[in-house]
């Protein structure tokens, strides 16, 4: 696991609170109703209509087998599974996943022979994981999404990695040998350097490019999220498409990528953070300015000041890096974050990484240090060449609608020398931006991937998807 020097873990804390609970509730929501398989294949077949499900709960039938999911027999063989030639026409790649034959190194668990399935020891002692729940998995594929804490998948040929967030990589380490990990490049780089995963099972993919795995034309798309987040497009033979969000922050920009140009989606997994139409907080745009302008004022007023910015261990670089720019001042990170940073290989941001803190006065620490009690100590650890400290907490969970798009309303919390503005900066999509985003793509089908674990959210949300897609 990723760990500060501060002793902090390094990883965007709040989105795993988000993700874990939302996850086990729709998962303990699901066993009551009647076999997965059921519910899944009612589910995929319910367009945003889903009240036809609140009839089937029964208490016999378990989502055992990943086909009988997908609705497809088991040992269903794939006429292309084994290396189709690329279509050089559209820029095709073909990423067989006869992967054995690249590995020639015995450092990490064998794949064809893995130390352990379905999560278990070798003693076999360890209780099996639980089973992964069907919004993961790719409808008409053989393909998951952000799957890994559920060890081995019966019938999973390929694992997607959306982004490098733990709530989604949870379950992925070094000893992974459940198949090939598909993920943009700077999340592959991610994913070795700081879980050690074996390179060889790791299948880096360009951004907007085409590959052909497995018969399924597989393209990422950037997700506004994360670096290296994406949105993972499938074109199934058959013409049906799928698209996964991830995670991701919908863009005007998006509503212009060729790939969700030209195709229809038929199911949309979809990132439903903010779901719900209190959250319409303002654009990215606005809330940088905003902080700078806060910077610049206090800066004014204290000249001893020390610029704090929360940040995940992956994520809200654009904050800081707005102050940096702004205000002409390099970034002190620790050396674990500077190496993340680094690994991006982007120059606006390693040209302006210092290593010492005191050559600067704009520092990231991890967004859950940013408590009175921790800034104090972090800044008499300073000595005195600072006097007080303005920090700033950039996630959408601070915002507030009383205060609305107004950000000039934001009241900071203050103690002693220490300022902390909590600011609505986040990397996932407003409740406008996704009812924009929704009515841009028109899905067939809208499989919601976060908040689902009440009925009374799930069936909040199906109403807004009638509603937005109401001709
Ligand atoms: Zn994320």
């Amino acid at each position: 696991m990723v760990t500060t020097a501060d002793g902090a873990r390094m990883e965007d804390e709040e989105e795993l609170l988000r993700l874990t609970s939302a996850d086990k509730e729709w998962e303990n929501d699901e066993e009551l109703l009647i076999g997965l398989e059921s519910f899944a294949s009612d589910f995929y077949r319910s367009g945003t209509d889903w009240s036809c499900l609140n009839t089937k709960r029964q208490r016999t039938l378990r989502q055992t087998n990943l086909f009988q999911c997908w609705g497809q027999g088991r040992g269903l063989n794939h006429p292309q599974s084994t290396g189709t030639a690329p279509n050089t026409a559209t820029r095709n790649k073909s990423l067989n996943t006869d992967f054995a034959a690249e590995k020639t190194k015995r450092h990490y668990p064998s794949i064809e022979n893995p130390t352990h399935r379905g999560g278990g020891s070798l003693s076999g002692q360890q209780p099996h994981p639980r089973a992964c729940p069907f919004y993961k998995k790719i409808h008409g594929t053989t393909f998951t999404v952000d799957a890994f804490r559920y060890g081995q998948i019966n019938g999973c040929s390929a694992y997607f990695l959306s982004h490098f967030h733990a709530d989604h990589y949870g379950g992925l380490n070094k000893a992974w040998s459940h198949g090939p990990i598909y993920c943009t490049a700077l999340t592959a780089r991610l994913v070795m350097m700081c879980l050690y995963v074996n390179p060889l099972i790791v299948r880096p993919l360009e951004i907007e490019t085409e590959y052909l795995i497995e018969g399924i034309k597989v393209t990422m798309l950037e997700a506004n999220h994360c670096p290296g987040a994406a949105l993972i497009h499938f074109r199934l033979p058959d013409g049906q498409c799928h698209l996964h969000t991830g995670d991701f922050r919908a863009s005007k920009q998006m509503q212009t990528y060729p790939t969700l140009v030209n195709s229809k989606v038929n199911m949309l997994y979809l990132d439903t953070t903010y779901c719900d139409q209190k959250y319409r907080f303002p654009p990215k745009e606005d809330v940088l300015n905003f902080v700078v302008r806060i910077a610049n004022n206090h800066l004014e007023r204290h000249l001893k000041t020390l610029i704090i910015v929360g940040a995940y261990s992956i994520g809200k670089e654009c904050v800081y890096l707005a102050i940096s720019k702004a205000l002409g001042m390099k970034i002190y990170a620790n050396s674990l974050r500077r190496r993340i940073l680094l690994s991006f290989g982007w120059p606006e941001i390693s040209d302006n990484l210092c290593m010492d803190g005191k050559e600067t006065p704009l520092h990231v620490l991890p967004i859950s240090s940013l408590k009175f009690e921790v800034l104090e100590r972090y800044l008499k650890s300073c000595g005195s060449k600072y006097s007080n400290v303005l920090a700033f907490r950039p996630t959408g969970w601070t915002y507030s609608e009383t205060i609305g798009n107004q950000l000039d309303l934001t009241r900071p919390r203050s103690k002693g020398n220490i300022t902390i503005y909590g600011v609505p900066y986040s990397e996932h999509s407003s409740f406008t931006e996704l009812q924009e985003f929704i009515q841009f793509l028109r899905p067939t089908k809208i499989i919601p991937t976060v908040n689902v674990g009440t009925a009374i959210n799930r069936d909040k949300m199906q109403s807004y998807f009638q509603k937005w897609l109401k001709r």
